[in-house]
């Protein structure tokens, strides 16, 4: 199906519109932010297996995933909803007038988040629901008090569509301001620069490719006045093999890392697309067997023709690299729209000396890096870009050796493993999805979970206000029974 592609004077309309609805939703309580929410969640769900069938011919995805997307969209819909109808996330904090201080008197202090404005959404390729439409950039937005226009992925324009007349029902049913949610096509970056260039955009949400992320952030920084973008770009997930461990354990560990490998067509941010080892024994055991698993998996059919092309393209270019050696590769090479699942690997001085090995190939691809001896891993490390994750596989006593590379991966990562595959991103508060550059543009905020509202929220205090000027989360009396920090300790009082 062919949408139409917005024009400018639309766009330009759409963010004056969103203006005008911002000013009354803004203002909008919990309770009703969350009855809108959860009835988004049940309009996505009303669309029944015709949002399943759509998205699966648009993407490839086979039934399950997309089931189970679903499930996580309409799940996110009612996390923030339960996040926004309790209340506490605003952070409000309490300072005591002190009038009696000397030598100066203190006045009234308190301060809350507050929603930042219109926020323009990239749908993302590889999540059609759970990062695009309705995904958690949308949903976390719509929670804090901001309208949202999103800019639809055109490698599942109608599976967009389908979720974005969900919200425009749930907006109906709900009696929420109307445009608090716009919705455009759009094949040309023009569309996309134009929303993030609008004076009245306040905020952007996107996740792609790296080239795209930093030049709608560069483009938001060019602005007259720069607003916040939070990119989630690229990400490699280096995976530390420690040795002993691994002389052991070699077979569970590879049919863990084959399968978090190929999984999805390994089109997932959190894709393992580095491995660190030494080389010796227990190396080559653990290829052996990771090999057999890969030859096994057949090469699968990727989202969209772009990003099929761009898995062909830099799996050439990897493998042309000085020293790159081929360990695994599925015996079939599949069509132009498949990924072929290969597993080389380098040894650690000439992966140190090219950084074009440390780039992401966004697929069903891992490097093997070959260590001399387990004091190299450092070094690895520190050369190591941002990530969202990084993970260490190694029995207990054998990871308290490695306190030093611990802490150096800490530096670099978002969420730390210790025996576990980087794939699988839970939903909790605990969660942080995100990581410095160039996994993120901004490693101070999760993409994933109800932290992750904080990026379309900012701080305001309010000094001296009379009681009855104060949003209800600062009243004295706490008439929304929220937790607030009150001269340093957290109360509902
Ligand atoms: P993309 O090319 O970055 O596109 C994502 C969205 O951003 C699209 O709507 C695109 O518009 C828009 N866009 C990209 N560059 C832009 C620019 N300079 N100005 C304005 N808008 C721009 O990502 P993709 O199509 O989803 O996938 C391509 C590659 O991104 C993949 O092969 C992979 O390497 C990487 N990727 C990484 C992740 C991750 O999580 N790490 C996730 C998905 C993709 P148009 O549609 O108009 O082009």
């Amino acid at each position: 199906m062919n949408f139409k592609d917005a024009t400018l004077p639309e766009i330009d309309a759409a963010l004056r519109e969103a203006h005008i609805a911002y000013l009354s939703y803004k203002n909008l309580g919990g309770k009703k932010k969350g009855e809108f929410l959860r009835t988004i969640a049940d309009e996505i769900g009303a669309l029944g297996n015709t949002l399943i069938q759509t998205a699966m011919r648009e993407t490839n995805l086979p039934e399950a995933r997309v089931i189970s997307e679903r499930g996580r969209t309409t799940g996110h819909c009612r996390m923030f909803a339960q996040l926004v109808e309790e209340g506490s996330w605003v952070e409000a904090r309490i300072d005591s007038a002190q009038p009696n201080r000397t030598p100066l008197p203190r006045a009234d202090l308190r301060k809350m988040l507050v929603p930042i404005g219109p926020v323009v959404v990239f749908g993302a390729a590889n999540f059609p629901l759970a990062y695009s439409t309705a995904g958690g950039d949308t949903a976390a937005a719509l929670a804090a008090g901001c309208p949202v226009i999103v800019k639809a992925h055109p490698a599942h324009a109608e599976t967009s569509e389908l979720v974005a007349e969900a919200i425009k029902k749930a907006i109906s049913k709900t009696k929420m301001p109307q445009n608090i949610f716009q919705h455009f096509h759009g094949k040309s970056f023009e569309i996309g620069q134009a929303l993030v260039k609008h004076p009245l955009t306040k905020a952007v949400g996107f996740t792609g490719s790296l080239a795209g992320g930093k030049a709608l952030f560069d483009l938001a920084n060019q602005r007259p006045e720069p607003i916040p973008v939070f990119a989630e770009m690229s990400s490699i997930n280096p995976v530390y093999l420690l040795p002993e461990s691994l002389g052991r354990n070699y077979d569970k560990t590879a049919l863990m890392l084959a399968s978090s490998i190929t999984q999805g067509v390994g089109q997932f941010c959190t894709n393992p697309g580095l491995m660190i080892a030494v080389d010796d024994d227990g190396l080559k055991q653990y290829i052996k067997k990771l090999s057999e698993e890969i030859l096994k998996t057949p090469a699968g059919t990727m989202l969209h023709q772009g990003i099929a092309n761009n898995y062909h393209k830099r799996l050439a270019e990897s493998l042309a690299q000085k020293g790159i050696t081929i360990e695994a590769q599925a015996t079939d090479a599949g069509s132009t729209m498949q990924g072929r699942p290969t597993v080389v690997s380098v040894a650690a001085k000439d992966f140190l000396k090219n950084p074009i090995l440390a780039e992401e190939v966004f697929g069903p691809f891992s490097l093997i890096v070959k260590c001399e001896d387990v004091s190299e891993f450092n070094s690895i490390a520190v050369h190591q870009h941002g990530q969202l994750t990084s993970s260490i596989i190694g029995e207990e006593p054998e990871v308290k050796k490695h306190q030093n590379l611990l802490n150096l991966l800490k530096e670099k990562a978002g969420r730390l493993i210790i025996n576990g595959v980087p794939t699988g991103v839970e939903v909790v508060p605990s969660q942080n999805h995100g990581g410095p550059y160039p996994a993120t543009t901004d490693s101070r905020f999760t993409a994933v979970g109800p932290d992750s509202i904080k990026r379309f929220a900012r701080p305001v205090s309010f000094q001296n206000f009379p009681d009855a000027l104060l949003p209800d989360e600062l009243k004295e009396q706490n008439p929304l029974n929220i937790w607030r920090m009150r001269d340093f300790e957290w109360t509902k009082k």
